[in-house]
């Protein structure tokens, strides 16, 4: 048997909202069906239920079976718009189970806002609510990003009580706080380490188990940008943006995407770093065909376990 090749490359979905009145990309609906786009979450649904017409999809463009690691929604604006946060566990835990008996991976996905935060205790009995279902059912979720990587520091040991292996949230170089948003990683390492205070720019040294699997950075210029920006690996970035920004020197790449961006099309102000729909998304594969052929597709959790 050939060994595996060193260098590796995830490709990771977000399952988030969608805009309104956004339309599907035509050539994934089925001529007979009518996609309902008014509802705020029916890209994460479309792409739950056509799954393996997307993954095939993938697997064509990049001539491989590529392993995809998708992190699912469990929090309070599922829960406001369909009466349970673990909605999409709940209806679609055959699907998900499906999938990963074929190697893809299923993470889970949190966008908590700052009163979250105060409120650490509730989480943690959510999730350790949803972590019992998923053991109990056999989904192995090992992996957690938080959404605006507001990952806070209070969460490390839940998050590795409730058996998590490994967060991908974190952004190494870029910090943001304000009213959205509140992390700081420029002193995070950009290489899969286990969690530590740097990770929080402090200076105590206490370690954790937690892995973190940083975002692969690339200097990018967005059209209103003066200076390139560390950006992640976006592959709903106009791919003219991408292709001139992106290298392979890396010992691993992490890519993400968004079904809302990625079977959605969107309006985008003129001239915007994003650029939504299959087209844009099928070129952005193609471009890492090309120039990640030496790399190899695997999931999250395979990363964590080599680590
Ligand atoms: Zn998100």
């Amino acid at each position: 048997m050939l060994p595996k090749p060193q260098k590796k490359f995830a490709l990771t979905f977000d399952l988030d909202e969608n805009p309104l009145n956004s339309i599907i990309c035509e050539d994934l609906v089925e001529s007979d069906t009518v996609a309902l786009l008014s509802e705020k979450w029916s890209a994460t649904e479309f792409f739950l239920e056509n799954f393996f017409k997307i993954s095939d999809r993938i697997n064509n463009l990049l001539g491989s079976e590529v392993p995809l690691t998708l992190f699912i929604r469990a929090d309070k604006h599922v829960l406001n718009e369909y009466g349970s946060r673990d909605y999409f566990f709940e209806k679609y835990l055959p699907k998900l189970l499906e999938y990963q008996s074929l190697g893809h991976e299923i993470g889970l996905h949190l966008h908590l806002s700052k009163s979250d935060w105060v409120n650490d205790l509730k989480i943690e009995n959510e999730l350790s609510e949803l972590k019992k279902f998923a053991n109990q059912e056999g989904l192995n979720l090992h992996g957690i990003r938080f959404g605006g990587h507001n990952l806070a520091e209070k969460f490390v040991p839940i998050l590795e009580e409730l058996g998590f292996v490994y967060d991908s949230s974190m952004m190494p170089g870029r910090k943001r706080k304000d009213r959205h948003f509140n992390f700081d990683w420029t002193r995070t390492n950009k290489n899969i380490h286990k969690i530590n205070a740097s990770d929080f720019n402090r200076k105590h040294h206490h370690t954790y188990d937690l892995l973190e699997i940083p975002f692969t950075m690339f200097k990018i210029k967005a059209p209103y940008d003066s200076m390139p920006l560390d950006r992640y690996f976006d592959l709903n970035f106009a791919n003219e943006y991408l292709i001139n920004s992106i290298n392979n020197d890396k010992s691993y790449t992490l890519a993400i995407a968004h079904p809302h961006s990625t079977i959605v099309l969107q309006k985008h102000e003129q001239n915007s770093l994003m650029s939504s729909g299959w087209d844009n998304f099928e070129k952005n594969l193609e471009f890492i065909k090309f120039k990640f052929s030496e790399f190899r597709f695997d999931t999250l959790s395979n990363f964590a376990k080599e680590f």
